[in-house]
């Protein structure tokens, strides 16, 4: 049996209650994040004088206006309990986890591990963020009996949106209670965890800054400026789009630096040490402040609209270049990685000699280090993806290129002196199960361990068998589909057959004409056979709305009369979910788009990933919401007025018709509640990979509890008196300046829409009504210039023109 199910020792099987020692950069943002996820915390920080707490309440001011957002909503700061540790130490007494994130000094930490180890319960997990300092070393200074609850769990900055978590035990951390910790930082904050050594910066920053320091010194050695770096080793290689300078200046390069000198330090027998100072041109950009992003210069500086790069040799910044070879361009864009690693070596371009020295130097390096820093290659790579989003970890991409051929090519190049050190490939490189596999991996999804020299499975926690997804969990959930199109996909999970899924194959997951009849098919099929309909995907996003690019020429052929059948059948597809005879739950996760919120809010039930961008968008591009989005908007304020019928209807109202008229999207699944898109009995879910799962189950209980779809009701309407006051309001905006001329006009047709039209307030309508007044609204709007030119404008550059 699993240890999260006993209760070893009376240790609690659940973490309840957190507390964060620290409330700086990082100690402030995961307390935010726990109670993103709904986790009493309390944030401790050092007592001052008069207001006890004044520098905790700091930092939740902070939380507040801080980009990119920490919390679901700005309030929720308020959800943070402050504390010190002068008065408060009590308030431990109720804490499950403790979380310590205070300043990177190991004296301050071991004095503050004496200071509250009295105050911890007995069976409470403490924890630290470190990035740079032993776990073991800080365990040492601990109470016996405190020292197997005591670990390091290392998060990356902003907490909230890197996916990586590194837990690092030391060799006295209880498994159990390990296991426990990551099934938490998994299903309960929704991180991606993999367990690493206690090593100097652990496994990503370890090698994550090696590729940067071996970036800065083949840039130097081959003349490339920081923009033409950026555009090598950005989504060109599979990596974040700002690549490798403007990364640094995001991170901090003070941060950066601090990581450096901790390799420099500490890694003295590292064969790659020699490249272990911070370089020169960093040094010198910290001395000055120029720390990056958050003082405004780094390796880039803002100048107005223009973003200048940095000039090593001269200090000055200068109009960025930017311009990638075509020849390399071709090469890095070559999807067989065997023919792109042998093209890149092979070319003698500087950008490509560049691109090849900085992987075969991550390669090697990697392969040198596995072994002390991390159990298998699976931890490695997943440690690169995680954290610093490269698409694939250093091993995948050999292996994929060709083991043999790939270490062949860098004992070639270590034999020339071509590489950062000298260092040969580790033996189990050569190993026959290695080579057998071709790698790494294993077709069954096994690991190299090469302190084993074994494949290993991946950890089987209860917690990953709720993941459906990408990953190295995915095995362990297999699906199989019951019908394909070129439009959709309808499948099941082996072990829930009962519940059917159905997946949109169209870019972005956009609402094609296909599509909307796929779903309707996919109706078909769940009440043929099924006991519920999950409509949603195992990759991001939920939909960003109507295939405008399928639409676009229908229009330029048609008119708006060609439209409208296909806007019929949109309003036609989300009342089939509403009304069919099974229940059917939206999987939401990234953006829910105009078609994509309309359709979600129309199924009983929604499962929303905590980053779930849910909006009814249409008036940026200068129409209305066509299928059933204001229907939705009229419908569920009148329910909801019907809870306090002594309020007037519009005070209901007016919150649906804002969030309309000026496109609003919500930041997070939190936001999506106070904007209504989300309803109370929805769910929310913290790690992407469980959504599909909740939904699945959530289908599966309304079956259970004898699911009658909802009747069709009349509901009142606002008419015309509240038509007339929701566009008082918008011609304030207007007055105002939040939004154009334009964009008040179509606001004013969803004002008169939401209210249904032309009729005296309080007259009782149904959604065919609501149907019927959006078709005139939206075919109206579509026949007028503006509104096509933004249609255009859109499907050009991809953003909203306001004209
Ligand atoms: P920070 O400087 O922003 O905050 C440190 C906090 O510690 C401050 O609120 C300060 O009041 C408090 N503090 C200072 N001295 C103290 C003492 N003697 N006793 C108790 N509290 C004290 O630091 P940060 O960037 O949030 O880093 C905190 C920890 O997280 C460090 O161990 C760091 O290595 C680690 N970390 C940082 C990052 C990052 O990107 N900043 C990422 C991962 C991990």
């Amino acid at each position: 049996m699993h240890p999260m199910g006993q209760n070893k020792g009376g240790r609690r099987p659940r973490l309840n209650r957190v507390a964060v020692c620290g409330a700086g950069v990082m100690g402030a943002q995961i307390a935010a994040h726990c109670v993103n996820a709904g986790i009493p915390v309390v944030l401790f920080d050092l007592a001052s004088e008069g207001d006890r707490n004044a520098i905790v309440r700091k930092a939740l001011a902070g939380l507040r206006t801080l980009k990119p957002a920490p919390l679901g909503l700005p309030e929720m700061a308020g959800l943070i309990t402050p504390a010190n540790y002068e008065d408060d130490l009590h308030r431990l007494a109720d804490c499950d986890l403790v979380i310590e994130a205070i300043a990177e000094r190991l004296d301050w930490k071991r004095e503050l591990y004496a200071r509250i180890a009295p105050a911890l319960r007995h069976d409470a997990v403490l924890a630290t963020n470190t990035s740079g300092l032993s776990i073991s070393v800080l365990a040492e200074g601990l109470p016996e009996s405190l020292r197997e609850r005591f670990c390091g769990v290392h998060f990356f900055n902003p907490p909230r949106y890197m996916p990586l978590v590194e837990l690092i035990p030391t060799r006295h951390t209880d498994a159990a209670l390990l296991d426990m910790l990551e099934s938490f930082l998994v299903s309960g904050l929704g991180k991606s965890v993999v367990r690493a050594r206690d090593t100097p910066n652990f496994i990503a920053n370890r090698i994550g800054v090696f590729g940067i320091m071996a970036a800065i010194e083949h840039a130097r050695r081959l003349g490339l400026s920081v923009d033409v770096v950026d555009e090598l080793t950005g989504t060109r290689l599979g990596r974040a789009k700002s690549g490798t300078f403007r990364t640094a200046d995001v991170v901090g390069l003070d941060t950066l630096a601090h990581v450096m000198r901790t390799m420099e330090d500490q890694l003295p027998g590292d064969p790659f040490h020699a490249y272990f100072s911070v370089p020169p041109v960093l040094r010198a950009l910290v001395e000055q402040g120029a720390l990056g992003q958050k003082s405004g210069a780094g390796f880039y500086r803002k100048e107005g609209r223009r973003i200048l790069r940095l000039d090593p040799d001269t200090g000055q910044y200068v109009p960025a270049e930017g311009a990638i070879d075509p020849e390399v361009a071709a090469l890095l864009a070559e999807k067989d990685a065997s023919v792109r690693l042998k093209g890149l070596r092979a070319s003698s371009h500087p950008q490509a000699r560049f691109v090849w020295s900085l992987l075969r130097d991550t390669l090697h390096y990697s392969a040198v280090h596995l072994h002390d820093i991390a159990g298998t290659a699976r931890e490695l790579d997943l440690a690169m993806q995680w954290g610093f989003g490269h698409r694939q970890g250093p091993f995948e991409l050999w292996q994929a290129a060709g083991w043999r051929d790939v270490a062949g090519w860098i004992r070639e190049d270590i034999a020339q002196g071509a590489t950062l050190s000298d260092a040969p490939l580790p033996d189990w490189v050569d190993a026959p199960g290695v080579i057998g596999a071709g790698g790494v991996y294993t077709a069954e999804g096994g690991a190299w361990n090469p302190a084993s020299s074994d494949f290993e499975a991946p950890r089987d926690l209860p917690v990953y068998r709720r993941h459906v997804g990408p990953g190295p969990y995915a095995a362990a959930r297999p699906r199989r589909t019951v019908h394909e199109d070129s439009a959709i996909r309808c499948w099941v999970l082996e072990d829930a057959p009962d519940v059917l899924i159905a997946s949109f194959r169209t870019r972005m997951h956009t609402l094609s004409p296909d599509v909307v009849r796929g779903i309707m098919r996919a109706a078909d099929l769940a009440e043929s056979g099924y006991r519920g309909l999950v409509v949603g995907h195992v990759d991001d996003p939920f939909s960003a709305g109507a295939d405008l690019k399928a639409l676009m020429p229908i229009f330029e052929q048609g008119g708006p009369g060609a439209v409208a059948p296909i806007q019929r059948e949109m309003q036609d597809m989300v009342l089939r979910l509403r009304y069919a005879q099974v229940p059917v739950v939206a999987a939401l996760a990234g953006m829910a788009l105009g078609g994509g919120c309309e359709l979600a809010v129309h199924c009983d039930r929604r499962v929303a990933h905590f980053e779930t961008y849910i909006g009814l968008v249409e008036v940026g591009i200068g129409l209305i919401p066509g299928a059933g989005g204001l229907a939705y908007c009229a419908r569920r304020a009148a329910e909801l007025r019907a809870g306090a019928p002594e309020a007037p209807l519009l005070a209901f109202l007016k919150g649906f018709a804002l969030a309309v008229a000026g496109a609003r999207v919500s930041g997070s699944a939190a936001e999506a509640r106070q904007l209504g898109y989300l309803q109370p009995q929805d769910k929310v879910v913290m790690h992407r990979n469980e959504v599909l799962h909740v939904a699945v189950s959530e289908a599966r209980a309304l079956a259970e509890a004898g699911y009658r779809p909802p009747m069709a009701g009349r509901f009142p309407a606002a008419g015309r008196d509240g038509a007339a006051t929701l566009r008082a309001q918008i011609v304030n905006l207007q007055v105002g300046g939040y939004i154009s001329d334009y964009d008040a006009e179509v606001a004013g047709v969803v004002a008169e829409v939401i209210c249904g039209g032309d009729i005296d307030p309080g007259s009782e309508i149904d959604e065919a009504w609501m149907m019927a007044c959006e078709r005139r609204g939206f075919i109206g709007l579509l026949g007028r210039e503006k509104t096509q030119a933004r249609i255009r404008g859109f499907l050009e550059t991809g953003k909203p023109t306001r004209n």
